[in-house]
């Protein structure tokens, strides 16, 4: 299903326009006109569309029914994260400046140009096909989808769907697409202790307590040597079984690919396979944040009055955020933390079977687009709400697939970019996959 090029202008038009609205979810900035804007470009593809309130930013609804057998229902997020250091970028990140072939915006990856690419390239294979459409497209999954599961189970019955196609999948070194059976779950919290009301003069050190010093005691009681030591945290974990640590060595990226694209002059470990299994497999303790007293120029002596922590706990099957959160909270009492735990989101690991349809209709629709076998992998090393979908909709089929991005992209960070031949693809591979998904040859 070649493009044509009246096609590739008109979604090319609708991606630059995307981008250049920003919707932060963080902030609210540009939410509102966003979800506009993305219904509006769903109806004039067809697509009978509504914002839907949440209690927080809303999600934009779509279906495009074609009277099929089986329904497949298509994951994005419309929101992206804040730009800052905004000194950084070459660019304006919400001017959608295309630079040497390649697309520069915040959301250009993550996760507007997957959005698109999948939204055109669906509705265009829907019309010869048998499948009908769904589209959720969350407003607030880059602050952990606080919504998101009451929204689902509100709308279970709207939202019944054969298979979920979610989003969180890139290029890979190679340019091979990675299909992704899973994810890494997420428990984020923060710590604050606070001893008075205000910074004082530092000669008053030997009577008062220090909120930095109790912070960096609490913490380096969590992590040593890569290992995370709250009792009980690795009890839940399942190590990866035989088929999915063969499936790992395909992701055969290099540790100096690795620290290439990374842009970092060290990794934890040297041995090509047992990066990838960390990389998959392994649970993180992570500080995000750390901030007290005084770090501005010159020099300035004072004992802070307070110290705060954001960190995240990257989970893996069957590791339970709930449990994870209690876990934590009986280790900080039992080190004798003085100050507060803050939960501020909580996500579920998850793996699924390759042997599904939607799996086997994405490793063929990537091999005719691509020209290259895909790269499997049993979950990502990153987080998104796929356990939801399975737990709340009991759906079986699942992957996250077909995804603009590639090593270089910078999701999250300064200088957000993709390969804006990637974004082609991406719809073309989206229409093989449906045609391939419509087709009974299984
Ligand atoms: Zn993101």
């Amino acid at each position: 299903m070649e493009l044509t090029g009246e096609e590739k202008e008109r979604q090319l038009k609708a991606y630059l326009e995307l981008l250049k609205h920003p919707s932060i979810s963080a902030t609210g900035e540009g939410i509102r006109e966003t979800s506009q804007l993305l219904r509006e470009l769903m109806e004039s593809l067809g697509v009978s569309s509504s914002i839907v309130e949440t209690a927080g930013h809303p999600v934009v609804y779509g279906e495009y029914s074609v009277g099929g057998s089986s329904t497949l229902l298509i994951y994005n997020h419309y929101d992206v994260q804040p730009v800052d250091p905004l000194e950084e970028w070459t660019s304006d990140p919400f001017s959608a400046e295309v630079r040497g072939g390649r697309v520069y915006a915040r959301g250009a990856s993550d996760n507007k140009g997957t959005l698109v690419a999948r939204l055109f390239g669906s509705v265009k294979a829907v019309r010869e096909g048998k499948v009908n459409l769904k589209f959720l497209y969350e407003g607030e999954e880059e602050i952990g989808s606080p919504n998101l599961s009451s929204f689902v189970e509100a709308n279970s019955g709207k939202l019944k769907a054969n298979g979920v196609l979610m989003e969180g999948s890139s290029l890979d070194h190679r340019g091979r697409p990675l299909i992704v059976l899973g994810v890494k779950g997420l428990l984020y919290v923060q710590l604050d202790i606070s001893t008075g009301e205000r910074d004082l003069h530092s000669s008053n050190a030997p009577i008062v307590y220090n909120p930095a010093w109790e912070m960096i005691r609490v913490l380096s009681t969590l992590v040593e040597d890569g290992k995370v030591k709250i009792p009980g945290f690795y009890d839940k974990v399942r190590p990866l079984n035989e088929r999915e640590r063969e499936m790992l060595k395909d992701y055969d990226v290099s540790p100096e690919e690795l620290m290439g694209s990374l842009r970092v002059e060290r990794l934890r470990f040297d041995d090509p396979q047992r990066l990838r299994e960390a990389l998959f497999g392994e649970p993180t303790c992570t500080i995000d944040g750390i901030v007290s007293g005084y770090i501005g120029k010159g020099s300035k002596t004072v004992v802070p009055h307070k110290a705060s922590v954001k960190m995240d706990f990257r989970l893996v099957p069957d590791q339970d955020p709930k449990e994870v959160l209690q876990l934590l909270r009986a280790h900080l009492n039992r080190v004798g933390f003085k100050g507060t735990l803050t939960e501020m989101g909580l996500e579920r690991p998850m793996r699924t079977s390759p042997d599904t349809r939607l799996v086997r209709a994405l490793e063929e629709s990537a091999r005719e687009v691509y020209g290259k076998n895909p790269v499997l992998v049993p979950n990502s090393a990153g987080t998104q709400p796929m356990g939801l979908f399975v737990e709340l909709l009991g759906v079986k089929e699942v992957a996250s697939a077909i995804g603009v991005g590639d090593p270089n992209s910078n999701a999250h960070a300064p200088n957000e970019s993709i390969e804006l031949d990637n974004f082609f693809k991406a719809v073309e591979h989206t229409s093989s996959f449906i045609k391939w998904y419509s087709s009974n040859v299984y």
